[in-house]
C-alpha cells in the first residue's frame, strides 16, 4: 500500500511545556517500497510512527493510505485500519504478551487478518521468519532477543498488512544478529509486497534498508533523497554532519563537526533550527545572518534533494561509495 503524510504535526503537553514534536512533515512511501527515517534520538521519529498507527493524535496535516484520508483518530482505531498498518517496536519483549505462548500470539494475529486472504497457520508464520516449529510451544521469555523480534515481525505479517512501521527494530539486538533480521525483512518485503517505514538513528542500517531516506532534525524533515544520492551527495549540513560522525561512511572530513547537542525542542532556535550547531552556518561564517533570521524550510522544495538549508551546496561533499 501507498502511505502519504502531508504536513503532519504532533504536539505534546500544554502551556509552557507545549512542544511540537513533529512539525509539518511530508513523507511518501510507494507501495512495496521502503522509506527510511533517520535522525538523532529525540528528533521525533517514534512520534511519527505512533501518529501513523494511531497511538497519538495528530494536531495537523493528513495521513493518506492508498489515497484515502485516514487522519482522524477514530478512523485509525477501526479494525480495518489496524489491520492495514502494523508496527514493530525496538523491544519486542514489551509488546509480546508474556503469558501467551508463541503459538497463541501468532494465532491471535492471524485471526485479525483480512478474511479475503488465506490465513497462515502459526507453524507457517514461524517458518516464514526462519524459526523452527518448536518455538510455538514456548513463551516470549524463553526466546532470544533475535527470535523474539522475528516473532514480532511474524505477528505483524500474520495480519496481512499493507504497511509496516519498523521503529528501531534492530537497535536492541546484538550486532551479530542485526544483519540476519534486516535481511529477513528485505526478503519478506519482496515476498509480501509490503511497504516499510524504516526508522532508526543508525545511518548504516537505514542505508541498507531504504529506497529513499528522509533526515529528521527537531521535528522537521531537513533532507529527502534517493538513498544512493543522499550518501553520495548529501546537501544538508545536518546530513553531512551525521554521515561524518560514522567513520566507516565518510571520506576525510571536509566540514566542521556539528556543534553541541540537540536544543530544547520546546524552544527551537529562530531562523534555521540547526543554526546554533551548523558547520556551514553563522557559528563559522558570521556573515550568514540569514540563518538566524529566516527559516529555510520553505525553500526546501526548490533544491535538488529537498534540503532545507540556505547554503546546501556548501554542505555537500563526496562520500566514500557503498562497498
Ligand atoms: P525519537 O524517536 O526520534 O528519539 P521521539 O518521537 O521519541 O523521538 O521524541 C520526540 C520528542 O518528543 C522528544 O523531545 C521527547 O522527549 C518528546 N516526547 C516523546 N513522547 C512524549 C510524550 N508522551 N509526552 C511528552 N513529550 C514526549
Ligand atoms: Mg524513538
Amino acid at each position: 500500500m501507498k502511505l502519504e503524510l502531508h504536513g503532519l504535526s504532533v504536539r505534546y503537553g500544554r502551556g509552557r511545556n507545549l512542544m511540537t514534536a513533529v512539525d509539518g512533515i511530508d513523507l511518501a512511501v510507494p507501495a512495496g517500497a521502503t522509506v527510511g527515517l533517520v535522525g538523532e534520538s529525540g528528533c521525533g521519529k517514534s512520534t511519527v510512527a505512533r501518529a501513523v498507527v494511531g497511538l497519538v493524535p495528530t494536531s495537523g496535516g493528513r495521513i493518506l493510505l492508498d489515497g484515502v484520508d485516514v487522519t482522524a483518530n477514530r478512523v485509525r482505531n477501526r479494525p480495518e485500519f489496524r489491520r492495514r498498518v502494523q508496527m514493530v517496536f525496538q523491544d519486542p519483549y514489551a509488546s509480546l504478551n508474556p503469558r501467551m505462548s508463541i503459538q497463541a500470539i501468532l494465532k491471535e494475529a492471524a485471526a485479525r487478518a483480512d478474511g479475503s486472504r488465506p490465513r497462515r497457520a502459526p507453524a507457517e508464520m514461524a517458518e516464514l521468519v526462519g524459526l523452527p516449529a518448536t518455538v510455538l510451544g514456548r513463551y516470549p521469555h524463553q526466546l532470544s532477543g533475535g527470535q523474539r523480534q522475528r516473532i514480532a515481525i511474524a505477528r505483524a505479517l500474520a495480519v496481512n498488512p499493507g504497511v509496516i512501521v519498523l521503529d528501531e527494530v534492530t537497535s536492541a539486538l546484538d550486532v551479530s544478529v542485526q544483519g540476519s533480521v534486516l535481511n529477513l525483512l528485505r526478503d519478506l518485503q519482496r515476498e509480501m509486497n509490503v511497504s516499510y517505514v524504516f526508522i532508526s538513528h543508525d545511518l548504516s542500517t537505514v542505508r541498507y534498508m531504504s529506497d529513499t531516506v528522509s533526515v529528521m532534525y527537531l521535528g522537521r524533515i531537513v533532507e529527502t533523497a534517493r538513498t544512493e544520492d543522499l550518501f553520495a551527495r548529501p546537501q544538508h549540513p545536518y546530513t553531512t554532519g551525521l554521515i561524518d560522525s560514522v567513520p566507516r561512511l565518510h571520506a576525510p572530513r571536509t566540514t566542521a563537526p556539528l556543534a553541541g547537542d540537540l536544543p530544547d525542542p520546546r524552544r527551537p532556535p529562530t531562523g534555521c533550527r540547526l543554526s546554533p550547531r551548523c558547520p556551514v552556518g553563522p557559528l563559522h561564517r558570521p556573515d550568514r545572518e540569514i540563518c538566524h533570521t529566516t527559516d529555510p524550510q520553505s525553500i526546501a522544495a526548490q533544491k535538488v534533494h529537498e534540503a532545507a538549508c540556505h547554503f546546501a551546496v556548501d554542505a555537500a561533499h563526496a562520500v566514500v561509495p557503498a562497498p
